[in-house]
């Protein structure tokens, strides 16, 4: 896995911030100036194999990173973004967090066409309840 090979100092990176369990890198080729991607160190394939512990952390080194990206770039908004599964975009098959900074009128596509109200919201309510 490349991310774990980063992570072991087997391929180099450029690393903003690292802990105990993350290490948050530049990414080679960013959406934008200060697109940085944030790894666990223990290696989870996608969110579903994610232990619940880095879950919850993950975020706390989003928002670190997302707040020094606003005051470094003064950029006027942040994705916080993390694909699972090549039709959802994800190319490395390591887990990680994208944050990219976001100026108004730049090129970076982060989106969807809004599709029309479902009918039947409370029959897709069940659908995601009946796995919980
Ligand atoms: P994703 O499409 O969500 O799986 O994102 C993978 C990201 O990893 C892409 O944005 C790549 O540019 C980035 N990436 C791939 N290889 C490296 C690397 N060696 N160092 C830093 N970023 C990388
Ligand atoms: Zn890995």
């Amino acid at each position: 896995c490349i991310f774990c090979k980063i992570l072991a100092g087997e391929i180099p990176s450029t690393a903003v911030y690292e802990d105990d369990d993350f290490k948050a890198i530049l990414d080679v080729n960013p959406a934008a100036r200060g697109h940085v991607i944030i790894l666990p160190k223990n290696h989870a394939a996608n969110i579903y194999e994610l232990p619940d512990e880095d879950a919850s952390k993950i975020m706390i080194v989003a928002k670190k990173i997302a707040t020094a990206i606003e005051k470094a770039y003064h950029c006027d908004g942040v994705n916080i973004l993390q694909n699972n599964g090549e039709a959802a975009g994800q190319t490395v098959f390591h887990l990680h967090v994208h944050v990219i900074p976001r100026f108004k009128g730049d090129t970076v596509n982060i989106g969807w066409k809004q599709g029309d109200m479902p009918e039947d919201l409370d029959a897709i309510c069940k659908e995601i309840q009946a796995q919980l």
